[in-house]
């Protein structure tokens, strides 16, 4: 028997497993109901896809990751990544929901069982919203560990001063995870310590000690600045211990880059299906452009650097459900996968000519959608540099 015959054991063939096969033909038929013109027309209102967010969490996907006992489907980031990647291959961006699933990254393992029952029955019944996640400053950006936003405890409260930006779905979610520093750095012996996170309760706060202005971006992404006016936030907010919100917020970190993996395959493999659709169909000199292996190559190349990507990405994946450390592998999936779903979206574009340029073909959209995961949640460079030194060993260069 060949290599290329053999046939593939299922727990190495991960598109296989029943139940991710039975999430993907589900999450499809949502899809489909939610086609491309669907999602040009948001994208050129510059609106919100608020009836596919709807229709989604109706279905119970965005509460995948819930516990049953809460009102949920008690399923893992595994699945959770595959409900994403497909409406992300399906052409729709899941960059408009994925916040509840990464936050749940959070919130599961570090919240209160106060906390839980408040909030995940109500969550899974899409009554309420956690979509967003407020870490990023616009002075200290990358270097998160020297945020300025404090929380200071006074009474049975936390007042928060401070700003934030690029805080995505605010004007779409009913809470935000927040992360401040409640103990100046100087008093810490680690930059890491004296953070905390807060579930920050955006219908009582907006207006009271919060402002929002939005940020008009290159992506259709609701995305925002936020301003922090000595708002109050009661003290039961609070999750898991004073100053360790730095170490609990990574466990949402790493699911974010995580799914985000996901939706960049999902979107590699979007890509690279229009390009060879289109390459089969479009005639030029009298025969198919994807007779022309300049054509060709980089489509087998995209198609192969996704696949690769995917491996890295399920590794993760299986590492964040058994509760292993999964930094280093979330972190790579995120760069190879956004490395390859821009690349094939560079092949897909070229090979379709003139006409990628034409919003009605939806490559443009698409290829600026995942054009933003080169950047966030993490830039390319950042990720180099945590390899080279957290896995290399290679000395810190700043
Ligand atoms: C549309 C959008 C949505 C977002 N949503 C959220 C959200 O919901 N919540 C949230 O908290 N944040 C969010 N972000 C913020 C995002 O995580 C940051 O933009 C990202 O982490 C990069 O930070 P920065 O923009 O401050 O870049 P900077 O840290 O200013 O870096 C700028 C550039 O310099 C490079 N650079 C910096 N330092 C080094 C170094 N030492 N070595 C090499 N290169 C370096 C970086 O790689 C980058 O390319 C969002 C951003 C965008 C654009």
């Amino acid at each position: 028997m060949t290599e290329m015959s053999a046939p593939m054991t299922p727990f190495l063939n991960f598109n296989l497993n029943e139940t991710h096969l039975e999430i993907r033909e589900a999450v499809r038929d949502l899809c489909s109901h939610y086609p491309d013109e669907y999602w040009r027309k948001v994208d050129e209102a510059r609106g919100f896809p608020e009836e596919f967010v709807n229709a989604l969490t109706e279905a119970g996907w965005l509460a995948a990751m819930i516990p049953e006992e809460y009102g949920g489907s008690g399923l893992g980031l595994t699945e959770a990544s595959v409900v994403l990647e497909e409406v992300n291959r399906c052409g729709g961006n899941s960059g408009t929901v994925h916040g509840q699933m990464y936050n749940m990254g959070t919130l599961l393992r570090h919240g209160s069982d106060a906390q839980k029952k408040m909030l995940l029955p109500k969550i899974a019944s899409g009554e309420l919203r956690l979509q967003s996640m407020g870490v990023t400053e616009p002075t200290t950006g990358t270097d998160t560990t020297q945020l300025k936003t404090t929380a200071v405890k006074k009474g049975d409260r936390y007042v928060v001063n401070g700003q934030k930006v690029w805080i995505s779905r605010i004007q779409h979610s009913d809470y935000m995870i927040l992360l401040a520093r409640t103990t100046p750095r100087e008093q810490c012996a680690k930059k890491t310590e004296g953070m905390s996170i807060f579930l920050v309760d955006l219908r009582e706060a907006i207006g009271h000690g919060l402002t929002v202005r939005p940020i008009l971006n290159m992506v259709n992404h609701e995305t925002n600045e936020l301003f922090f006016d000595n708002l109050e936030i009661p003290e039961e907010n609070l999750i898991g211990e004073e100053g360790k919100g730095f170490k609990y917020i990574l466990d949402g970190l790493n699911a974010e880059r995580t799914l985000i993996a996901a939706e960049c395959i999902g979107d590699g493999y979007w890509f690279v299906d229009r390009a060879v659709k289109y390459a089969n169909e479009r005639v030029v000199f009298g025969r198919p452009i994807g007779k022309n292996q300049g054509v060709q190559f980089p489509l087998a190349e995209a198609h192969m650097e996704i696949e690769a990507a995917n491996l890295m990405r399920y590794r993760a994946c299986a590492q964040f459900d058994a509760g292993l450390a999964c930094g280093p592998a979330a972190n790579m999936a995120k760069h190879l996968a956004a490395k390859a779903s821009w690349e094939a979206a560079n092949a897909c574009l070229q090979t379709h000519g003139g006409f990628g340029f034409a919003c009605e073909y939806d490559i443009e959209r698409k290829f600026r959608e995942t054009r933003l995961y080169q950047v966030a949640p993490i830039s390319t460079n950042l990720i180099l540099s945590y390899v080279a030194e957290h896995l290399l060993g290679l000395p810190r260069s700043f």
